[in-house]
């Protein structure tokens, strides 16, 4: 029995989450009808295997609201502005999200509701909800990364396995869809434009970020160097008594995590009175310890500290992390010279800081622009740009940003956009290296004019490392 049972629900898009959707909604009783957009072979699949269970399909036709709907459950990623939406808007019919749908379900039939510790940001999502995971097992909890990875959100609520805690991952369109949504903590790691053309603005972007701390209990974690973030703590209608805590690659002030002399401290969960800085772990104890990928550890290191988590758990879970391929995957070295695979940096925000983490750097870099510019970044990087190889369609944005920027560094364009384009840029990034330096995949740009996805990218860049050792 669940306030589900009998209603009349439209589950907009079928994909990675409508598919789920349905069918839990299915099994609670709702009277369920999908609709999509498309009706490729996929959609048609899906389909079928949603009809074999007695699930209405309407392909082909997203934007026509079902006679007699009373609630709309949307894939995350459905603008705002459809045409469903409005037709919602004038028949009051009320719009959930995926992640919404699963904090509705949690604790149904009894379950017990495992808390959720939530994390969202432009870059450094996944990392932090990893790392966090690792670090809640360390200390013996029951726990999932849950969101984009891994399992996904209806599934650990509405699953078998039981939870103590789940580390959650979240993106700006999911909050926008989750009016009710309340963590026990949760943080935003950083804010740069993204995605804007979604959202309509940057104000209204930063908005939907913000409702990650609505209604927190314990923390909220920000970044101290990115101002943005502690305004939307300030912004946030909390539970009484719930902190607002930064971390900071300096030295931490009160109520804040931060590092001294190569050590991740703590001064805002210090577990002995006596003291005011608790020492969690060593900056070498996170992987790799590039400055953003610190303040993810410290972002994580927050969150568990808020749930309870002891400063020795902290360390273990950070040791135990290995990160995901393609975010700054070391691939291997050749002649002195480091190859590196940031083939998931597909934005300037990302590849400013994987461009920070090294001293003298052959950069790939190029791809689908998706209407960034990349002055900024490129005078940012100048000085430790030994070179670059350009790859892609908007190649020439780029291309032009170093000219301004670092008219002394040399560029290779390559206007090739066949398969063996990565190999060829390997090649010609060998050539401008010299021992000690280091060839970093750090398009900041979406890969789908080359490849399927920045997986794929990643993997050619690193077959293309290995040929040259071979
Ligand atoms: P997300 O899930 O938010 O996309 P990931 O952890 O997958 O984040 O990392 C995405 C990209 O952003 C990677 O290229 C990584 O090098 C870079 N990155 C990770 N953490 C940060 C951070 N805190 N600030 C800036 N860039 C980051």
């Amino acid at each position: 029995p669940s306030e589900l049972t009998g209603k009349h629900v439209t589950v907009a898009g079928l994909g990675v989450s409508g598919v789920p959707a349905a069918t839990v909604l299915h099994g609670l009783g709702a009277h369920v009808t999908v609709v999509n957009d498309g009706d490729d072979e996929r959609a048609r699949a899906q389909a079928a295997q949603l009809e074999a269970l007695g699930v209405t399909v309407r392909l082909g036709d997203g934007a026509t609201l079902p006679e007699g709907t009373e609630l709309i459950v949307t894939a995350p990623g459905w603008k705002p502005t459809k045409p469903l939406f409005t037709a919602a808007g004038q028949a009051g019919v009320p719009v959930w999200g995926d992640v919404e749908l699963a904090w509705r379900l949690r604790g149904l039939d009894g379950r017990k509701a495992a808390p959720w510790l939530a994390v969202t940001g432009t870059n450094g999502k996944t990392t932090t909800v990893q790392m966090l995971a690792s670090i809640l097992k360390a200390a013996g909890l029951r726990t999932a990364a849950v969101g984009n990875i891994g399992v996904s959100l209806l599934d650990a609520v509405t699953g078998e396995e039981e939870y103590d805690v789940l580390a959650v991952e979240l993106s700006s369109y999911q909050l926008h869809w989750a009016p009710s949504l309340r963590a026990h903590s949760a943080a935003v790691l950083n804010l740069a434009p993204d995605h804007l053309d979604w959202h309509g603005s940057m104000e209204a972007y930063a908005a939907d970020k913000g409702r990650i701390y609505e209604g927190n209990r314990v923390a909220c974690v920000y970044n101290v160097a990115d101002k943005a973030t502690e305004d939307l703590v300030r912004a946030a209608d909390v539970e009484e008594g719930c902190r607002a805590i930064g971390f900071t690659l300096g030295t931490p002030g009160p109520s804040q995590l931060g590092v001294v002399e190569g050590l991740l401290v703590d001064r805002a969960f210090v577990e002995d009175r006596q003291k005011n800085a608790q020492e969690l772990a060593e900056v070498s104890d996170v992987n790799p310890p590039a400055p953003h990928n610190i303040a993810n550890a410290l972002a994580a290191a927050g969150l568990a500290r808020a749930f309870g988590v002891s400063a020795a758990a902290v360390r273990d879970g950070l040791r135990a992390f290995t990160p995901d391929a393609h975010r700054i995957a070391h691939v291997a070295d050749v002649d002195g010279v480091a190859y590196v695979d940031d083939s998931k940096a597909t934005n300037t925000h990302a590849t400013e800081a994987s461009l920070a983490a090294y001293e003298s750097i052959v950069w790939i870099a190029g791809g689908l622009a998706k209407g960034a510019t990349f002055d900024e970044l490129v005078a940012g990087a100048a000085k430790r740009l030994r070179g670059a190889v350009l790859i892609g369609a908007d190649r020439a944005l780029i291309r032009e940003a170093l000219a301004r920027h670092a008219p002394e560094v040399p560029v290779v364009d390559l206007d090739r956009t066949d398969t063996g384009a990565m190999i060829q840029a390997v090649q010609e990034a060998r050539r401008l290296a010299r021992p000690g330096d280091t060839v970093l995949l750090a398009p900041a740009c979406a890969s789908m004019d080359m490849f399927t996805n920045y997986n794929q990218r990643g993997d050619a860049f690193a077959q293309a490392v290995r040929e040259l050792g071979a």
